[in-house]
């Protein structure tokens, strides 16, 4: 396996694999948890997600000068789309310029926007992809964790390793900078939310705006897994627009999320459960206290016994994100931590008061969720 350690260097893999054997000799519990984890977390983070943007067009459309203006989300105006009727460039841009057929828009002025599309019938909207801001959705939390626990790895010695592995595991997982991004993030880009609040003012103003890869294009690039999941996430994000009512499109963002999350879940198996109890009761004493069940029992709504959705298997009967979502702090420490904002559906659909309504709302059947979310 190689570890792309945030595009900027490969690890040894060979190294991490003799550490990691080495540490799956001790029985200690963070020894047992890194030596878990870090195997399941590294196969499922390198697991190549293959182009699925079928609803987006690659390279530049030959029938520019049909349609009445063509939008383009770049920092810097394109020399392939001088031939439209009307070009309008949308990026971070100090201020807004303009001659007769070249505009540049900041992505933040959509009124700007909205009045320079006002008489148009049909648009064509494209983008370049290196000028779009995915990152925190790409490097999520998870991954920053654990390929900086990777790379934490390499660093220490082999020798201080075996003097104390339960030492050295904890000192690897509870590591604080193991949550840091190792690289500062490019606030010249277009961030993605920008970007889809941009797109949604074109869709509105246009009297004939055409869903369809003949009509959404971007930049041919170099596709790598970044680019991939990005390309993918917008195609998704464009036909979830275009379903007819706004509860229809929360109601598919909801089903879209729990499904990845519980993906994940099964994927990892963080809570790690031995004969009924998972792993924070095994070795805390605190919450949720060798209880079995994890935090399916005892909850706020069912005192004392089983949640009213625990099914006889352990699985549970409802989609409830926020439960999907939780992880304790015994999890949290180690890296298995959640933020609504990393998941761009959630990120975009939903404003931060939405998403933190949906973070407390536990044990919360999604027929409940939707009439808030509407
Ligand atoms: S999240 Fe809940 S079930 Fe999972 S380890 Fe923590 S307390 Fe246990
Ligand atoms: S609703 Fe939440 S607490 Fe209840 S069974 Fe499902 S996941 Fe567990």
């Amino acid at each position: 396996m190689i570890i792309n350690y945030f595009n900027q260097e490969e690890l040894d893999t060979n190294d991490i694999k003799e550490k990691l054997d080495l540490i799956a000799t001790s029985s200690t519990e963070n020894a047992k948890y890194l030596s878990k984890m870090l195997i399941k977390t590294l196969s499922y983070l390198s697991q190549k997600e293959e182009l699925n943007a079928q609803h987006l067009k690659e390279g530049f459309p030959t029938s520019i000068s049909d349609v009445d203006a063509v939008v383009y989300f770049s920092n810097a105006p394109e020399e392939a789309l001088k031939n439209a009727k009307k070009c309008i460039t949308i990026g971070n841009f100090k201020t807004n310029l303009q001659d007769a057929k070249n505009l540049l828009i900041n992505v933040k002025h959509t009124r700007v926007l909205k009045k320079n599309l006002k008489n148009s019938r049909c648009v064509m909207i494209g983008f370049q992809p290196e000028d779009m801001d995915f990152m925190n959705y790409y490097y999520t939390r998870l991954k920053v964790y654990f390929y900086n626990v990777c790379k934490e790895l390499t660093r220490m010695p082999y020798e201080v390793i075996k003097q104390d592995i339960e030492k050295a595991c904890t000192t690897l997982l509870l590591e604080k900078n193991c949550f840091q991004l190792p690289f500062p993030k490019d606030k010249t880009k277009i961030k993605l939310k920008r970007f889809l609040k941009a797109y949604q003012t074109i869709i509105e103003s246009v009297k004939e705006f055409k869903i369809g890869s003949e009509y959404l294009f971007y930049k041919s690039i170099k596709k790598d897994e970044y680019y991939t999941n990005m390309l993918n996430e917008i195609s998704l994000i464009v036909e979830i627009f275009t379903l007819p009512d706004h509860i229809e499109q929360v109601s598919r963002i909801y089903d879209i999320s729990c499904e990845r999350m519980l993906k994940e879940a099964h994927a990892l198996g963080y809570c790690d459960f031995e004969n009924n109890r998972c792993i924070a009761s095994r070795y805390t004493n605190g919450f949720p206290n060798s209880l079995e069940n994890g935090c399916c029992q005892n909850t706020y709504k069912d005192r004392g016994k089983n949640c009213r959705y625990l099914n006889k298997d352990h699985s549970c009967q409802i989609c409830a994100i926020s439960c999907r979502m939780f992880t304790c702090g015994y999890l949290q420490k180690r890296g298995i931590d959640h933020a609504l904002f990393q998941y761009p559906l959630i990120d975009i659909a939903f404003g931060k008061l939405k998403r933190t309504e949906i973070i407390y709302d536990f044990f919360t059947p999604k027929e409940v969720m939707m009439k808030k979310l509407k």
